[in-house]
């Protein structure tokens, strides 16, 4: 009986393994087509001054409308498309639409520094900032509305030719961001020597700042040591106007977060932008 109860056992982990390695691999196809098909669309979502909730900035955050199922969230394919390599063409797709977003916003009067995700993967490929200029200047569009985020594990590994090819950039009048700070172990003295402008804090720094003294005292003390590398703060994932005001006093720069406006899409974002949407109003 126990041999019987074994096998079964052993064919239901075969199944579930076997389902495992479908769906792996239709997601794989999937996102082999999903750039010929025109599926990838961004949407914006603002930064506001924590002082008086002028917009700032926008980062440009990646999604995924798919034939079957609906909206995907980076959450549900990014790490494939990393794994695969597909990432490349994907932010490809990205840094170019970034591009052409950028200059499409100035002939309309809306002249917004723009935030745009990278990869691992992505920056590993020699050609990643060959490619970043050439659709700059395709579009026509000024570096200085160019922003990257990299994230810190990403910016604690990165090869000294690409340090090199940030630090050009950002001579060419980019902003260089670190993002996801506190999730991962940053060498200070590591980070100190990158050529950085702001550091995004990690939501989990900011989550419990409204009911819980201890996380007060440690994003007050991280936000000092951002200022200490001269660079400026960034709060994201702010959820209540209570955490946007504690973030305010303790000298947090700029703001991001579901209490101040959820990403959007293009026509969305450029009406909040002008300010016929406001935050205060919406609640
Ligand atoms: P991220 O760069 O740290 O972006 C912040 C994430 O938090 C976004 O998730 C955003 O929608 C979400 N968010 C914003 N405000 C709030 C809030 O108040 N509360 C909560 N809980 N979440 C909030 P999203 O859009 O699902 O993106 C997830 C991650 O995927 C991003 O994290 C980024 O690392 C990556 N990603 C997004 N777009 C791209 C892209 O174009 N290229 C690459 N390489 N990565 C991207
Ligand atoms: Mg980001
Ligand atoms: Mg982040
Ligand atoms: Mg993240």
């Amino acid at each position: 009986h126990a041999k019987a109860s074994g096998r079964g056992r052993a064919e239901h982990f075969s199944e579930a393994l076997a389902a495992q390695i479908a769906e792996r691999a239709t997601l794989e196809s999937d996102l082999r087509e999903a750039i010929d098909r025109d599926e990838f669309t961004l949407v914006f979502q603002p930064q506001v001054a924590a002082e008086d909730g002028r917009i700032v900035a926008a980062e440009a955050l990646l999604r995924w409308r798919h034939p079957r199922d609906g909206l995907r969230f980076p959450g549900s394919f990014l790490e494939r498309a990393e794994e695969t390599g597909l990432i490349v063409e994907i932010g490809e797709w990205v840094v170019q639409t970034v591009a052409e977003t950028i200059a499409r916003w100035g002939r309309m009067g809306v002249e917004q520094r723009l935030a745009v995700n990278v990869s691992p993967r992505e920056l590993d490929h020699a050609t990643f900032f060959r490619r970043l200029r050439e659709a700059m200047r395709a579009a026509a569009a000024p570096a200085h509305l160019l922003e990257l985020e990299l994230s810190e594990t990403l910016a604690m590994h990165c090869s000294s030719e690409v340090i090199e090819a940030i630090a050009q950039l950002r001579a060419d009048g980019a902003t260089i961001a670190i993002d996801d700070f506190g999730t991962g172990y940053s060498n200070l003295a590591r980070l100190r020597s990158l050529p950085i402008d702001r550091v995004k804090l990690d939501r989990s720094l900011i989550e419990h700042i409204a009911v819980d003294a201890d996380a007060r005292t440690i994003a007050h003390a991280v936000i000092g040591l951002i200022h200490g590398l001269g660079c400026e703060a960034v709060g994201e994932g702010i959820e209540s106007h209570a955490q946007a005001e504690i973030l305010r006093i303790i000298g947090c720069d700029v703001i991001q977060g579901y209490a101040i406006a959820a990403p959007m899409d293009e026509d969305a974002f450029i009406s909040w932008s002008k300010g016929e949407v406001r935050w205060a109003s919406a609640g």
